[in-house]
Order: C-alpha cells, then structure tokens, then sequence
C-alpha cells in the first residue's frame, strides 16, 4: 500500500458546521421567491453535497419548476445573502482544528469543496487555520462538483504544482491513490472514491452505514487526532 502524501478536506460538514445554515438559507429562498418547501430529510438525502448551482438545479428540476436564466441567477444570489446573513461564523467541528495543524506540519493538504471562495477562507482564518492549507478549491473553480471527482483531483493538481517547485524526495508527483479525502457526505464519499483516493468520512451529517462507501468511518475527527497513527492505518488499513 502506497505512504500517505496529501489530506484532501471537504469543507462543509467535515470542518465546519455550516450544513444548518446552508439548509435554512435555502429553505428561505425557495420559500419566499417560489413558495415551495425543502425539507431537512430532503436536503440531505439529496442536495446536501451539490454545490449551490447544482443544488438548485436539481431542486427546480424536481419539483417540475422551470425558470428564466435571470431568475435562476437571482435565486443563487438569494440563497448566499441568507447564507452569509445566517452563518457569519460557523463553529469548526470537533477535532477538526486539531487534525489540520498536526497533519499540515507534514503533510500538504488542500480544500475541495461545493461551497464558495468567500464562504471558505474567512471561516479558516477566524480559525486560524488558513496558513495550514495549500489549495482551496471551492465552487467557482471547477466545471462539474461533487459527486464528480473534478474538485478532488483539481486539488491534488494544485497540490503537485505547489510541490513541484520544491525538491521531493521521492522525486515524483503525488498520485491519487497517496491521498486522504476527509468527507461528510455520500456524494462526497463517491466522489473521492471516483478520484481513485481514499476515503474517510466522519459521521457529523450522516449515520455510519450510510457512509460505508469508505475506506474507514468515524465518530468524530478526534479519533484520528494522532497523526503517526493515521500514517500506519493508511500505509496498512484494516
Ligand atoms: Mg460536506
């Protein structure tokens, strides 16, 4: 089994506890501008890794609803004021600060994620994590999102332009299958497995059998605190 090379987070979910605030902002916005109802089930058995464009369309297309270009942007406009208006200052999830300064002093690691730039960053700098990531793929960088693994293995490129300026020991690129992907989702778990990474996903949005798509499934990122740890089960899962 190949050494693990790079950490590859999913953000919403997975490091912050934003998914709440996306649902209600949505909720909101198809409320007031449609009158039409998204529930909290719905929302995760269906939208809940799209990023929002994707979500949107999924849900109009669901409920047989067609709108001009100009409305459909209008709704995405509505939807990230709501959000911005709700989760001003989402908590980061347990373990997750921890993981990311203990796994950043010798590991690159990177961000792919269905949410926006600005919905990213000034969560990760509050926090003081932004310094710890390479990286930060976030919705407007890429064609297709998750579950396509397009965001996963934009980072891992990104990651291997960033390394590639340095001088590595083993001299070559980072491949896929030396990645960890960090999930919430079971669209994002199909999405790092599609990439041809590991997965592992922690239980913050979905029951453990849920996410058995992956390689490994925790309670919490603090079981995976030990970084040495972390190291031997990827080198030897199981
Ligand atoms: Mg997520």
């Amino acid at each position: 089994m190949a050494d693990l090379e790079a950490l590859i987070f999913d953000f919403d979910g997975t490091i912050a506890d934003s998914e709440p605030f996306h649902l209600a902002a949505f909720q909101r916005t198809f409320s007031e501008e449609l009158g039409l109802e998204l529930t909290e089930a719905q929302y995760r058995d269906r939208y809940l890794a799209f990023d929002d464009r994707t979500m949107v369309r999924a849900f109009l297309a669901d409920r047989g609803a067609e709108v001009e270009p100009a409305r459909f942007e209008r709704l995405l406009e509505v939807k990230e004021a709501h959000y911005e208006a709700l989760g001003a200052s989402p908590r980061i999830l347990p373990g997750a600060a921890e993981l990311i300064r203990a796994a950043s002093a010798r590991w690159p690691l990177a961000v792919a994620s269905g949410a926006l730039e600005g919905e990213i960053r000034p969560v990760l700098e509050g926090a003081g994590l932004l310094d710890c990531f390479g990286p930060i793929v976030s919705a407007e960088m890429v064609g297709r999102g998750k579950p396509d693994p397009e965001s996963f293995l934009t980072a891992l490129g990104r990651i291997n332009e960033a390394l590639s300026v340095k001088i590595r020991p083993s001299g070559g690129l980072v491949l896929p299958e030396a990645c960890l992907v960090l999930e919430d989702s079971v669209a994002g778990v199909g999405s790092g497995r599609a990439a041809g990474m590991r997965v592992l996903a922690v239980t913050n949005s979905f029951p453990r059998e849920a996410l058995s798509g992956a390689d490994r499934v925790v309670d919490s990122l603090e079981e995976i605190a030990d970084t040495d740890a972390l190291a031997s089960w990827f080198r030897e899962p199981g």
